[in-house]
């Protein structure tokens, strides 16, 4: 990787350097962040389940145009993770899913000098859209993970609603790691993270991909799959292709060959990700509302359909879970208004 073009810096001008990579958050993943949802929109309905349906796991649809039914939600502990702000009740995935993210918090604990996994949002019961915080995370197969290691204690309900988010950039340098937050226990979780054939893609910020460019040493086959993306600077997103014969699910085009610290890599690096859009002498046009019929048929279906007895049936493995902090943190039943819903 070339260092940062001087034009880079002066396309920045007057904002402060965090407050443009701040901005990134906006155009990524937070790009569907909004205050509330109208009534009837796919994001009001499938916001307001609290427990998925019956049946086998179904991902329906695309990661960022679906939903999910036959869900299990991750245990909000086990011995090498804790799930995060348990009030979103966003911990539903495939057991494929919550299966994999187990066993990466078992390995990475062994292996890689990392604690145990502090997990953000999978999805919601029925997956479909969010209120806030994602464009995907719609089919069971996105999570996020926290790049921040699990303290030793567990935590209260509270605690994981209030622990702030670490970013992994220097404040006032563009798009740099700050090396004392960074260690190399980050790079062998992203890469253990990668190393799983069911994974197929990782967002992290991209300069977060480009520390990994420049740093790893290790085998550098998996390292294609660790993708540049807005935003994604205190947590990582792991994409998990959809299973072997699960009818529905649409597949997303496999990352390209090779290690991807290239001039895809470079783009980042320069003006065009970070410039403002043109102003437009046309009258802004409010973007439509996904509305339940925008997404595949089933997805209606899957939302009129019956739920399972509670969250704690629905929970992957739950007869080893032991005691948890969930039946404080769970919504009991009917809606969760927009308001509990913390903002990103
Ligand atoms: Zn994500």
């Amino acid at each position: 990787m070339a260092s940062i073009p001087a034009r880079a810096f002066r396309t920045i001008g007057k904002f402060s350097l965090a407050t443009m990579i701040g901005m990134g958050l906006v155009a990524g993943d937070a790009l569907a962040q909004q205050a509330t949802p109208s009534p009837g929109s796919a994001k009001a309905m499938f916001g307001a389940v609290t427990l998925p349906t019956q049946g086998p796991p179904q991902s329906i649809g695309f990661y960022a145009k679906g939903c999910l039914a036959g869900a299990v939600a991750l245990p909000a502990d086990g011995p090498t993770w804790q799930a995060m702000r348990l009030s979103r009740n966003r911990r539903w995935g495939r057991p494929e899913t919550i299966g994999l993210l187990e066993r990466l918090s078992r390995d990475a604990a062994r292996n890689d000098g990392w604690p145990g996994l502090l997990v953000g949002d999978i999805s919601q019961p029925r997956g479909g859209p969010m209120f806030n915080g994602h464009a995907s995370h719609q089919i069971g197969l996105d999570a996020d993970i926290w790049l921040t290691p699990m303290p030793r204690h567990r935590m209260t309900a509270e605690e994981r609603e209030a622990l702030p988010f670490t970013t992994m950039l220097a404040k006032d340098r563009f798009l740099t790691i700050n090396d004392k937050v960074w260690t190399p226990a980050h790079a062998r979780l992203l890469m253990r993270a990668a190393s799983y054939p069911e994974v197929e893609r990782i967002f992290v910020n991209p300069a977060i991909k480009k520390k990994m460019c420049d740093t790893w040493t290790g085998d550098r086959t998996n390292l294609g799959k660790l993708r540049p993306e807005y935003g994604h600077d205190s947590h990582f997103h792991i994409r998990i292709r959809c299973p072997a014969g699960s009818v529905g699910c649409t597949p997303q085009a496999p990352v390209a060959a090779g290690d991807g610290c290239d001039k895809t890599l470079a783009w980042w690096f320069g003006p065009e990700p970070w410039a403002k859009p043109k102003p437009s002498t046309k009258p802004p046009v409010k973007p439509r509302e996904v509305m339940v019929s925008d997404l595949p048929k089933t997805c209606q279906a899957v939302l009129a359909a019956p739920p399972v007895a509670s969250a704690r049936a629905a929970t992957f493995g739950a007869r080893d879970a032991g005691p948890t902090v969930e039946t404080d943190a769970m919504p009991a039943s009917g809606n969760t208004p927009p308001s509990r819903i913390p903002q990103q």
